[in-house]
């Protein structure tokens, strides 16, 4: 039956699909259903029409199903500060455990508006320009369905957050990547030690990238998965690309307080840059409640008003006694926040003390959850294989970076695995002793 009839009959009689099934007669050359190019763009969709579930559940569910230490999926293994955790129990004590009003709770949208004034000096309506969302990820699909249409061109760095590509494909966009360019950190000792090194984009590849087509460009940084932090003169460019093809602005920020180092920059500070972006953060990172789901855009109210014209028929609202909950901790003293950071730092400086002495090669990320190591020193080519084979190996699980580019660019990535550092001292450490048996055997 020719693909077409084939879609239109499932559409008609309602059959489904389930999770991982194939279809037998299915080609990602024939017109896609609107979830299967969901799947297609996150590069999930196989040639005989199964779906994978995302890298980050496989790898969860290959840490559970071997023991292994999960350094995959980016989660702490630690509850975030008590006041936090109590301010929820409380609130469901208080009954607050009905629908919040659609845009979130008065106090969390006061509580975003007071924290983007005291970090950033930015002065927001808590009522028209702040919009409480279903984690950021609700924040991200709201916005690019709000705003991408058929042939939109949307432009990402690359390697990219899988969300990115999943819901760029499902609003029906073109998506454009700008690669980030890796500098590797000279050994101690070696020509170019101290030097900068690290992950940063071309800017004639971005200027290439963005032209009167591109309806969004979509900004994370701190960035997941390499830990860049974009510097200034590129967020500069970004909004005079953005001003100059009147495209808006959508900034990815869930890992602004997890910065080493210089304290981070939203875009939306920039000159120019206010009323075309969108801000999108979450509480996940911050407290490590990353199982709540309490995110939010920041923006201009004629933005927020059509994000919300979308948001409000996805989850319509959620998380009712989380919301005055993240307003607690955004509240928190500076000491907090700064804490945090220097917490996760130290993290970061052992996880990639153990990454260096089992033999990979990497370079210390800048901020956020997780450290990209290449593999290839120690032989192996394919880092999507390493990560499958690491529980036997090594008792360990990563995720291969390849789950965060595009399947014609895997080979550019291709030794390349994601470790999250957001783990307890004493399992870093275990993780890191474990890993040392990669060059030891
Ligand atoms: N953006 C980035 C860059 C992320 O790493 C994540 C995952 N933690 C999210 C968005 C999703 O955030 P949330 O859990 O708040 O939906
Ligand atoms: N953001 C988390 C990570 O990058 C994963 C979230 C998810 O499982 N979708 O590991």
């Amino acid at each position: 039956m020719p693909r077409r009839e084939l879609r239109c009959l499932r559409q008609r009689t309602g059959t489904t699909l389930a999770y991982g099934e194939s279809v037998s007669d299915f080609s990602p050359a024939a017109g896609l259903a609107p979830w299967q190019r969901t799947a297609a763009g996150a590069g999930l969709l196989a040639a005989d029409g199964s779906i994978a579930p995302t890298i980050f559940a496989e790898m969860s569910a290959l840490a559970m199903r071997t023991g292994a230490i999960n350094l995959g999926q980016g989660f702490p293994d630690e509850d975030g500060p008590a006041e936090v955790l109590e301010a929820a129990r409380q609130a469901i004590a208080d009954g607050v455990n009905q629908y919040p009003p659609g845009p979130g709770m008065p106090v969390l949208r006061e509580a975003i508006a007071a924290h983007q004034r005291r970090w950033y000096g930015i002065e927001l309506d808590a009522a028209s320009e702040v919009l409480v969302t279903a984690g950021a990820t609700e924040a991200l699909a709201a916005t690019l369905l709000a705003f991408v249409d058929t042939g939109d061109e949307v432009v990402t760095f690359e390697p990219y957050y899988d969300a990115y590509a999943a819901i760029i494909a499902r609003a029906g966009g073109v998506h454009r990547t700008v690669p980030l360019h890796w500098t590797r950190e000279p050994r101690a000792g070696e020509p170019g030690a101290g030097s900068s090194a690290g992950w940063r984009p071309d800017h004639d590849e971005l200027r290439a990238a963005v032209t009167d087509r591109t309806r969004v460009i979509l900004v994370n940084s701190p960035h997941n998965p390499t830990g860049a932090v974009l510097d200034t003169e590129t967020l500069a460019l970004i909004v005079e690309l953005a001003d100059r093809h009147d495209a808006l602005i959508v900034t990815d920020e869930v890992y602004e307080h997890l910065v080493f180092g210089a304290a981070h920059t939203p875009i939306a500070t920039l000159p120019g840059a206010r009323e075309r972006t969108i801000s999108i953060s979450s509480g996940g990172k911050t407290f490590s409640t990353t199982g709540w789901k309490v995110g939010w855009i920041t923006a201009p109210a004629p933005l927020v008003t059509a994000v919300l014209a979308v948001k409000q028929y996805l989850t319509y609202v959620n998380g009712a006694p989380f919301q005055p909950a993240i307003a607690t901790g955004l509240g928190l003293p500076d000491a907090f926040f700064t804490d945090a950071a220097a917490t996760l730092a130290a993290k970061r400086d052992l996880l990639a003390a153990g990454l260096e002495t089992a033999g990979f090669a990497l370079s210390l990320p800048r901020a956020g959850y997780f450290v990209i190591a290449d593999a290839a020193p120690l032989g192996f080519a394919d880092g999507a294989e390493l990560c499958r084979a690491l529980p036997g190996l090594a008792g360990v699980v990563g995720v291969p970076v390849t789950a965060f580019v595009h399947p014609d660019r895997q080979g550019d990535y291709a030794s390349l695995v994601r470790f999250a550092f957001c783990k307890r001292h004493e399992v870093l450490e275990e993780a890191s002793a474990r890993l040392a048996r990669l060059s030891a055997g």
